[in-house]
């Protein structure tokens, strides 16, 4: 059983992140934000993929003003993502932006933060702090463990914010490096009330960085840490969302979409099982329905190892017995078992 660390609701857009809320899916456009058919259109198919609110990079005035036309084209919220200019956070809020991200390695002027602040604060947008391991501040204890130094990086700027009477705040404190992460966020989990923003940054490609990433932002949600995530792949931004569900699902903290069961195949096995797998698996990521589909090589282990599926199939040699919930309903010839696997699927 997960208990979440309690955090203050914090409003995005439509979306609560934080506590109560569910653990809110994040991800980021891949385009030019200056670029706005194509913005609109990655975060449209974001937004079908699951994704909840959207992070827009800002890198200039152009971008910080694109916001306010993507914004007529899409129903996600929207952050805009600034680094070194705080002009670019005054003019995203001024194109309609729901949140910002703040770098506080690169923005930490205490009177440009309070001209963000006050005017995020007149429009009730929530802002990110958001520390990144590879650009800190300056700390006055340099050689402290690099958890510690993002961890009071926040907090000083958290402070700073606090002392301009405001609390619409998240946090997030990503490194590389998942110990530093887990350690960073352990370390300031008790230490603030304001919802964590969770991810391992620049995780790499999709399968390395889906395994970096579910082992540090799964560790920290196993303990109840964490209101949103973002896994960071070098990938289409949709592969981030699907492996932020696979996360969250398999911790029980959100269901979205099936689930495959399919077994690793071993010397039992005595038809194409992994080719099976995947034409099951593609079928899957049409539907959006939370069914637990398996696939199994073999009658011997399948519906007893699958049991708690909806559907399945247990495979022997040039066949394979459809299941329902662990009890076989029918065999069919090999080349037939797609097919018959679907029309179960959506029977039940
Ligand atoms: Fe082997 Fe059967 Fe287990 Fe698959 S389900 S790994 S075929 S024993």
């Amino acid at each position: 059983m997960i208990h979440r660390r309690t955090s203050l609701p914090l409003r995005i857009g439509s979306v609560i992140v934080g506590g109560d809320a569910p653990i809110i899916v994040q991800s980021m456009t891949k385009t030019d934000t200056h670029d706005i058919p194509a913005t609109i259109g990655q975060i449209r198919e974001l937004e079908e993929c699951g994704c909840e609110i959207v992070r827009v990079a800002v890198r200039d005035k152009e971008a910080a003003e694109s916001i306010s036309a993507i914004k007529k084209g899409i129903s996600l919220p929207v952050i805009a993502d600034i680094h070194f200019d705080y002009r670019l956070a005054l003019l995203a809020l001024q194109s309609g932006s729901d949140g910002l991200r703040l770098n506080p390695g690169n923005i930490g002027d205490r009177k440009q933060i309070a001209k963000v602040v006050a005017a995020a604060k007149e429009r009730e947008v929530p802002i990110r702090i958001g520390v990144n391991a590879g650009s800190l501040p300056p700390n006055f204890e340099p050689d402290a463990p690099l958890a510690k130094r993002m961890v009071d990086a926040a907090l000083a700027q958290a402070k700073l914010m606090e002392d301009l009477d405001f609390n619409l705040i998240k946090v997030s404190l990503k490194a590389f490096d998942v110990p530093t992460t887990v350690q960073a966020y352990q370390l300031i989990a008790d230490k603030i009330p304001y919802p964590l923003h969770l991810g391992i940054t620049e995780a790499g490609l999709p399968q390395s960085g889906a395994i970096r990433s579910a082992i540090g932002i799964g560790i920290l949600l196993y303990q109840g840490i964490g209101d949103t995530i973002r896994v960071s792949l070098t990938a289409h931004p949709c592969d981030e969302v699907k492996a932020a569900y696979e996360i969250l699902k398999s911790l029980g903290l959100r269901q979205r979409g099936p689930t495959l069961v399919s077994c690793p195949t071993c010397g039992r096995t005595e038809v194409d099982l992994i080719a099976l797998a995947e034409a099951v698996n593609k079928y899957l990521e049409k539907i959006d329905k939370p069914i637990k589909v398996a696939v199994m090589g073999c009658v011997v282990n399948g519906p007893g190892e699958a049991k708690d599926a909806d559907i399945g199939i247990a495979c022997g040699k040039s066949k394979g017995a459809i299941f329902r919930k662990g009890k076989v309903v029918r065999t069919v010839p090999e080349e037939k078992l797609v097919e018959a696997l679907i029309a179960e699927i959506e029977k039940f």
